[in-house]
């Protein structure tokens, strides 16, 4: 006999695949997509070659739904317009400051707002993947003299390490290859020396 337990369904975990897109681009840049349910896609910080984003669009038979950015410095954005021509609209930071959390292709989409590397720096929460721009490396952070604020950024690296202490098991997907291509968000924050940590 089946037990009435075991014929609730349990809703299905969401599942997302990550492609790390080595652009190259300023200075070895990552763009990434984001892919959930149907093949659903977000395509996050288009830059450097655009022939290597399409390429892994095309491999993994992704359709982008809509793109974001991490910060608007334009080795991140570079790409973007080229792609909003191709009829892929971008959610800008107004969007994301009136609309944080947002549903698509099955999973959720988290953002935090953490000024200091730029005043529009934000990253993106991904179940346990957090795509961090410039405001976190796997070996350091971004700097706050290319219009940004030390002040804001010890604030942010404060906001991240206590999210960190409650979410262990993050991973960060940085915007360079500075020191590696991901890392556990804890391990990239121990390598941090700022005061405020
Ligand atoms: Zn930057």
């Amino acid at each position: 006999m089946v037990s009435s337990k075991s014929l609730k369904k349990s809703p299905k975990p969401e599942k997302v695949k990550i492609i790390q897109v080595n652009v190259r681009g300023f200075d070895n840049n990552f763009s990434y997509l984001v892919i959930g349910k149907n093949g659903g896609a977000v395509l996050i910080d288009a830059t450097g070659s655009i022939e290597e984003i399409e390429k892994a669009i095309r491999k993994n038979d992704a359709k982008v739904i809509f793109q974001l950015v991490t910060h608007s410095h334009f080795d991140h954005a570079g790409n973007v317009n080229c792609f909003i021509e191709k009829g892929i609209l971008l959610k800008s930071f107004e969007d994301l400051k009136k609309c944080p959390e947002i549903e698509v292709a099955g999973f959720r989409i988290e953002t935090l707002f953490l000024p200091g590397h730029t005043s529009d720096s934000v990253c993106f929460l991904i179940k346990n993947n957090l795509f961090t721009g410039d405001v976190l490396f796997a070996d350091g952070t971004g700097r706050a003299d290319f219009g940004g604020d030390e002040n804001e950024m010890r604030a942010s690296l404060e906001k991240l390490s206590a999210f960190s202490k409650k979410n262990p098991e993050i991973i960060i997907w940085p915007g360079h290859n500075y020191g590696g291509a991901k890392a556990m968000l804890k391990e990239a924050l121990e390598k941090v020396t700022s005061p405020a940590l």
